[in-house]
């Protein structure tokens, strides 16, 4: 017998203009979604993975809710919405055919802007790892629960999975990056450089951050937090507040703690940082303390706060590193703590369990230095999944 049992799905981006709630059957429950690691996505979002989520074919938002966002056409088939205010990406328009006089239109939802990820969303796994030469953050979420995630190099089902820890064969041959690291959003409108830490990168001043030591604490010494391996890094983490979590529209978001005085808006390092500059947005999500945003396609970029004005919070996925998504030239990642966990478990304590283990068994692969012998495995074994212990 059908069932006609429904549930209700609420969504919001940070500021709360463009909330939105649908009726979705109970049937259609959990919803398919994927991470996506494609250097589009990194780039448009801020983040590593844009976390996409499959709504059912029926549904298509309200017009109030569309006027309070800006499209960004993504492709000829993929326009993507953020909150003209806040910039949270929260809904993507997706033709089967862009060439089609009346294609069939499906929704998306961006997972992170969903009041409650468990029971509404099977994460089935990550796609595009390929483009992030270094497996991004695929292995920084490897499971949830006893289940691997499907780890697909390109399109899900149309492409070979990738190991655990694989690296793209070109990597071997990298010489350590020393250059400025370039960033930029998707449509271009954010661009800038990250020197690597040198005796300036001390001219800073901050509390200690979430990721360090819980609930942020004051740091009376002036302790150089931000500067990781024997000051030769930058520190990087995953935070899963839900200010982070809204402002992005993805599940984790993934920042960078550098001094402004490392970045220029040059190549040549001679253009000082700004707050404000190209296509950026800010949003003031609470007293004294700034988000900002490309205004063309959405992209997260910087938090900052009144109280620490030379220390700036960047965005990741913006990075264009040679290393891979992740940086690992420029960046120390903290893979003891995710920032902010509590706020998240309420909500996708699947994903929490996932990115914690996930995170913890990477940092102890890379303290034990298996990327070497992980290397060879790949080399000899070619892309075949390995188990995940
Ligand atoms: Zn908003
Ligand atoms: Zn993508
Ligand atoms: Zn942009």
């Amino acid at each position: 017998m059908a069932s006609n049992a429904t549930k209700t799905l609420k969504a919001s981006c940070l500021c709360g203009a463009a909330s939105y709630e649908t009726t979705v059957p109970s049937s259609s429950l959990p919803l398919k979604s994927w991470w996506c690691s494609c250097t589009s996505c990194r780039r448009m979002t801020g983040t590593l993975a844009l976390c996409v989520v499959y709504l059912p074919e029926s549904y298509s938002p309200p017009q109030a809710v569309l006027e309070k966002l800006t499209v960004f056409e993504f492709t000829k088939r993929v326009f993507q919405y953020f909150c003209s205010t806040c910039g949270s990406h929260i809904l993507a328009r997706c033709l089967d055919d862009a060439e089609a006089k009346e294609p069939r239109i499906t929704w998306d939802a961006m997972s992170g802007t969903l009041e409650q990820f468990d029971g509404f969303v099977h994460l089935r796994g990550h796609e595009f790892i390929n483009d992030t030469l270094d497996g991004g953050i695929s292995d920084f979420i490897p499971t949830i629960g006893s289940r691997q995630l499907d780890r697909y190099s390109t399109r899900p089902e149309k492409s070979e999975q990738l190991p655990l820890n694989w690296r793209d064969p070109k990597l071997a041959d990298l010489k350590p990056n020393k250059d400025k690291v370039h960033a930029q959003c998707k449509c271009g409108g954010v661009e800038f450089w990250i020197a690597h830490p040198s005796a300036r990168s001390t001219h800073a001043a901050s509390n200690w951050p979430d990721l360090l030591r819980p609930n942020a604490p004051d740091n009376p010494n002036n302790e150089c937090w931000w500067l990781q391996d024997n000051n030769t890094k930058f520190l990087a983490g995953t935070c899963s507040c839900n200010t982070c979590r809204l402002a992005s529209g993805q599940e984790i978001v993934q920042w960078a703690f550098v001094p402004t005085v490392d970045i220029t808006l040059d190549a040549a390092g001679k253009v000082k940082f700004e707050r404000q500059f190209g296509t950026l947005k800010q949003f003031e999500s609470s007293k004294g303390i700034f988000r900002s945003f490309c205004g063309v396609c959405g992209a997260s970029a910087f938090y900052w706060a009144d109280d620490r004005p030379f220390l700036m919070d960047v965005a990741i996925g913006l990075l264009d590193s040679p290393e891979g998504a992740r940086a690992e030239g420029l960046l120390e990642w903290r893979t003891t703590r995710l920032s902010y966990r509590e706020d998240a478990l309420g909500r996708a304590k699947a994903v929490v369990d996932g990115i914690e283990s996930g995170l913890q068994a990477h940092g102890e692969r890379r303290d034990r230095g298996e990327r070497e012998i992980i290397e060879r495995q790949v080399r000899e074994e070619g892309a075949k999944v390995m188990v995940v212990r």
